[in-house]
């Protein structure tokens, strides 16, 4: 089945190809341009002098300035292009209490807001059909949440869903999907996994597809899924900076189609700063189409990503990014080697007994915490060996049982190394 994302930048565009798109592209980030220097006075600023009015190739975008996410927590109000009063969402992000771009803050009209429900629409098509009844494990009381945009998605295309909210509870939530008769889930990776390893038998008799939605889903909870619970997952790379939608994998689930139609992506090596070829991996910088109340342009993302070289085998003729590594910066200094946050991850979440953990370096030791489903010495015994020969640095490592309450984030906040 080809990305059914395809038919909404079609529609939106009139573009039925590659080049067409790029036109469309490059006529799009004129119309950003123009409409962010004449209504924020971040970006007249910003850009003053630097544009000149008129962009021939992507190659004159590529030499403007960036915006980084430590601008919009010093001065969002200098972001906004409309009046307070039609701002229907404010999001202020906590990322990790510890980055220099923490707080940083952001601005949906009801019209932006309602571009990523067209873009959820088309992308559940690829994972969802009638009959199937979805349990969403993300915020969603208040309006313009994602969990309420999800939502609204799902409704237009008359599947049955619920906000269930962030998982606080394995007990009710597993109620939850007996009750409702739960068969699809979305969710952050982790507490997916949380669940389905404190509700095996459940989770695996009526869980059948699941959207896992995170700036970086590792590798081994993929498969871990897909072994042990018999479910298809399909992933979605999203921030709140893009409207919280921004890429997902069609049915061949073998990296994320972007929404070109509200989204240009651009790959940034990590040392020139310069922009990538494809294939390359390095920094997502996005810039962000037909919003209203605050259009990103060259918003530098932090996230590592790559576009793939080959088409994808769906046949859609929209590019396909890598499944994303999560936050460049995140990563700790063992032996002289920096060792990325996905590592620990991939190392960790191959345990089966294992349902989260943290990490800290200490006094020439790393100190690491596991959350074991049965708390056995001989699991932590096993864990800190294979951790220990892996990374070639002693480990202190202290476990617990935990109980049904996972200790994750509840947002989209991003996991980080402290
Ligand atoms: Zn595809």
């Amino acid at each position: 089945m080809k990305s059914p994302l395809e038919n909404l930048v079609i529609l939106e565009t009139g573009a039925g190809d590659r080049a067409a798109l790029g036109d469309y592209q490059l006529k799009k980030l004129e119309e950003t341009i123009d409409y962010a220097v004449e209504n924020s006075k971040f970006y007249k600023k910003r850009l003053k002098g630097a544009y000149r009015g008129r962009l021939n190739t992507f190659n004159d975008f590529a030499s403007l300035p960036f915006t980084f996410p430590i601008e919009l927590a010093q001065r969002p109000y200098d972001f906004l292009c409309t009046s307070p009063k039609y701002v229907s969402r404010i999001v202020t992000l906590k990322t990790s209490g510890t980055t220099s771009a923490d707080g940083k803050r952001l601005f949906f009209t009801d019209n932006d807001l309602n571009l990523t429900v067209n873009f959820f629409e088309e992308g559940f098509k690829a994972m969802l059909s009638q009959g199937d009844r979805v349990m969403i494990m993300m915020p969603g009381e208040t309006y313009g949440s994602l969990g309420d945009i999800i939502k609204k998605s799902l409704d237009r295309l008359k599947i049955e869903s619920s906000i269930y909210g962030v998982l606080k509870d394995c007990d009710h939530a597993g109620a939850f999907i007996g009750d409702k008769k739960i068969n699809s889930i979305v969710a952050l990776p982790v507490q997916a996994r949380f669940l389905s390893r404190k509700k095996k038998d459940l989770f695996k008799k009526h869980i059948k597809k699941i959207m896992l939605s995170a700036d970086y889903v590792p590798e081994t909870v993929i498969k871990d899924f897909s072994v042990n619970c018999d479910a298809k997952v399909f992933t979605h790379y999203g921030l709140t900076e893009t409207g919280y939608g921004c890429a997902v994998e069609c049915s061949h689930l073998n990296g994320y189609h972007i929404r070109e139609n509200d989204v240009y992506l651009e790959i940034l090596d990590p040392v020139t700063g310069q922009v990538s070829e494809d294939g390359k991996w390095g920094e997502i910088v996005i810039t962000t189409f037909n919003r209203e109340a605050m259009p990103l342009i060259r918003y530098r993302t932090g996230d590592y990503g790559a576009y793939k070289v080959n088409k994808c085998k769906c046949g859609t003729f929209l590019k396909t990014l890598e499944r994303s590594k999560g936050r460049i910066n995140n990563t700790m200094l063992i032996k002289n080697r920096q060792v990325h946050m996905s590592e620990f991850d991939e190392f960790f979440f191959q345990y089966d007994d294992l349902l989260d953990y943290s990490i800290k370096f200490g006094d020439r030791a790393v100190n690491i915490k596991l959350f074991l489903f049965e708390d056995r010495l001989d699991t932590r015994e096993m864990i800190k060996e294979a951790f220990e020969n892996k990374f070639k640095v002693k480990a202190f490592v202290e476990s617990e049982k935990n109980e049904n309450t996972p200790l994750l984030p509840n947002t989209m906040i991003k996991r980080t190394l402290t």
